[in-house]
Parts: structure tokens; sequence; C-alpha cells
């Protein structure tokens, strides 16, 4: 079996992105012009940020669309309707982070109902979850959301949402999204996809039969770590009602600002996402023949355990890559202390390299928990600087642990 990184992930005439849109755009051309039409009063042709709480009104109740920015903004309306087209979704709404997103997809949730969660994902996802969710009467388990046969024959009753990521932060394990929609609504259950890592440009959950896409935009969509914030897609106008009920009724809304630096990240993911793979790829290729290393996870190389699942359903494997360090954590984080490019930070999905220790930064809360990671592990957030700078910066902080 070859441990090459392919690229059998290129768009196929399944995968491809969808054309098909009212105004048969590709994904690029959605990303700068959907919901951004020049401003009408000025002909502004990027969209203004409304740094404004209130709008006037012409009579009691006669109003423009917009009443109270809690409610709606004009600029986060753009970014809710790109958003959306990316996602080839009918409906989107923002919102103040993309725990913000989680907490009000959850709230669809009645106490004694119970969410199937996979046994890898992202820490405060688990957090949010397992206490603030647990003490509202919320059950939850943790699954190996690979093996549906086990899923099947230990389906907990009253299951009402299954929570997947796809790929998972930070074990990079791919969940097949057709099969688990099936198992879901087999069972009653709606299925939300954390589509974080893939970004829309990869990877489109909800032709896959996903009820609902939730993104922390804070990463590859808004991409160059200056915004925190969160999206929620869907095609179910019901769900879009409650998500909107939500937004207004709690509050956790992104203001104007966010909305207007998220939109001017997402207009060039495409371009991002593509360089993002390339360096990946070619850093996977690094880490497999290094003697630090005992373990590359990546599904982009045929060796992982979801290649097959991935090249399906991605059109590109994605700038995260996490490995196993020979000599366990104490060599993890030699690693993570030594680079110089790659800055040891938390996030991900930015232009710029970063590299951590999941075990004691991201999912530090996961500790003692089914979803705990192995103490070896670090994970990279590959950037688009240079090709040739990052593998130098790697090789140097990979040879001093060796
Ligand atoms: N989902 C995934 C996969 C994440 O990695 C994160 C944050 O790292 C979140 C959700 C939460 O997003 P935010 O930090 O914007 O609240």
């Amino acid at each position: 079996m070859t441990t090459e990184p392919t690229n059998d992930a290129a768009p196929t005439e399944d995968n491809a992105p969808d054309n098909d849109t009212a105004d048969g755009w590709g994904f690029a051309t959605r990303a700068i012009h959907v919901g951004q039409e020049p401003e009408p009063v000025t002909g502004a042709v990027t969209v203004p940020v409304f740094q404004t709480s209130t709008f006037a009104q012409e009579g009691v109740g006669k109003h423009k669309g917009y009443e109270y920015a809690r409610t709606g903004n004009p600029t986060r309306t753009a970014l809710e309707r790109a958003l959306a087209s990316l996602e080839e979704a009918q409906a989107g709404v923002a919102f103040a982070s993309g725990l913000a997103a989680e907490d009000a997809i959850l709230r669809m949730l009645s106490p004694g109902q119970h969410v199937l969660m996979g046994n890898d994902a992202y820490g405060g996802t688990f957090r949010l979850i397992s206490t603030v969710f647990a003490k509202a009467g919320i059950g939850w388990s943790a699954h190996d959301l690979t093996d549906l046969s086990t899923l099947e024959d230990n389906w907990p009753a009253d299951t009402a949402m299954v929570w997947v990521e796809t790929p998972t932060n930070p074990l990079l394990t791919v969940v097949d999204i057709a099969a688990i929609a099936e198992i879901a609504h087999r069972h009653d259950a709606l299925l939300v996809v954390d589509n974080t890592f893939a970004s829309p440009y990869l990877q489109t959950p909800l032709r896959y039969g996903a009820d609902i896409v939730v993104h922390s935009t804070t990463k590859y969509i808004g991409g160059h770590s200056d915004v925190v914030g969160g999206f929620v897609a869907t095609d179910s106008s019901d769900i879009e009602t409650h998500l909107r009920y939500i937004a207004n009724a709690v509050g956790a809304i992104g203001g104007p600002w966010d909305a207007y630096l998220t939109l001017r990240g997402a207009k060039t993911l495409a371009l991002r996402m593509d360089r993002h793979c390339e360096n990946a790829a070619a850093v996977v290729e690094l880490l497999q023949g290094h003697d630090a290393v005992h373990t590359v996870l990546y599904p982009g190389l045929e060796s992982h355990p979801g290649h097959a699942v991935a090249a399906r359903q991605m059109r590109g494997y994605g700038g995260m890559v996490s490995f196993q360090a020979n000599g366990g954590q104490a060599a993890a984080t030699a690693i993570t202390e030594s680079t110089k490019l790659f800055t040891l930070a938390e996030s991900l999905g930015a232009v710029e390299s970063l590299i951590e220790h999941p075990g004691v930064m991201t999912h530090a809360s996961a500790a003692g928990s089914p979803l705990e990671v192995p103490a070896d592990l670090v994970r990279l957030s590959v950037g688009v600087e240079d090709t040739a700078d990052i593998i130098a910066d790697l090789t140097q902080a990979l040879n001093r642990s060796s």
C-alpha cells in the first residue's frame, strides 16, 4: 500500500462544486459576489460596515427590513447570503463564534433527549455538550463513528441529534457523511456536521444528507486570524426559524466589523484552500520520511483508514496535518517549541502556519474523557507561506528531537 499523499480528491462529476445556482456561478465567483451586490445608495463595490445599532422607520412598524441590529444588520445579511451559497444551502445564520453557533443548534433539543457524538471532536464542543447541555438534562454519548455496525447495535434511546466532525479535530478521522445520515434519519435524528476543517470549498455536507452544517468561521472561512465567528447552514426553513429566533432571543451575534472581516476572508477561500492543500501534501511527505515521527495522520494518505471516504466526499484533503512523535510527550513538546516560522498557538485555518500540542492546549478539556487525545500528538495548521520555508522550518524542528 502506497503511503504517498494523493490528489484523488480532485473534483469529480459527483463531488464538484455545484454551479447549478440561480446565477450558474462557480464557487470562487459566488464567494466574491453572492449577497455582495454594489450598495444601492452610493454604489460602493464592497459591502459597507453598517456600524449602527438601530434603523430609522418611515412610520410605526414601517421599515426597510431592519429594525434593531441584534435582530439583523445588512453587513451580517451579506455574510449569511454568501456563506449559505458556498454551502449550497437555502439559508444560513451567522453567530458571534463557532461555539455560539453550536449552542444555538443544541437548543433545538429538549430535556431527556440525547446527542450522539464522535469520540474525536473539538474539545470545546465536547465541553459544551458534556457540561452546559448535560446540566440542562440533555444526554450524550461518544462513539467511534467510523464503526457503523457497532453504532447501530448500541444506538442510544432518545437520540435526537447526531453530531459529526469530519475530518475531526485533532486526529483527522474521516466520517462517512452519507452513511451516518442514512442511519440518523432511520432513527428520526437530525445530522449535524461540523465542516470547519474542510471548509465549504472542500466539502458540502448537505449534499450527502446532513440537516445542519456548522462552522467556526474563525478558521478557514475568515482565514486571517483576525476575527472570531460562527455560521450555521441548512435547507430547512423550520431550522432556520429556530436559529434566527435564538440569535435574536439570546443575542450571541457578531458585530458588523466581524461580518465584514469574515466576508473579506471568504472572498479568497478558494485560492487559499488550494495552497493549504498543496503545502500540507509537502509537509506530509517530509513527516513520512522523518525519524522523529512514528505516525502521520492525514486523509490524503492512501494508508489513512478514511482515505476512500475522503476521496468520495471531499474535493481536496485540507491543510491540517497531525502526527505522533517518537519519544512521547517530551518529544512532541520539544518539536512544538522549536519551530520559528510555525507559531506555537491554538486555532487553525489561517494564512500563517501554526503548531500546537492538543493534549495540553486545545483538547485539555477532554482529558480523562473518551475524547482524550494521545500525549505524543502534534497538530499542524499548514499555512500558505512558501512551501520551501515551511519545509525548512519543520525540518530543523524535527531534527532537534531525533
Ligand atoms: N469546531 C471546531 C472543529 C473547532 O476547531 C472550533 C474551535 O477551534 C470550534 C468548532 C469552535 O469555534 P470558535 O472558537 O469560533 O467558537
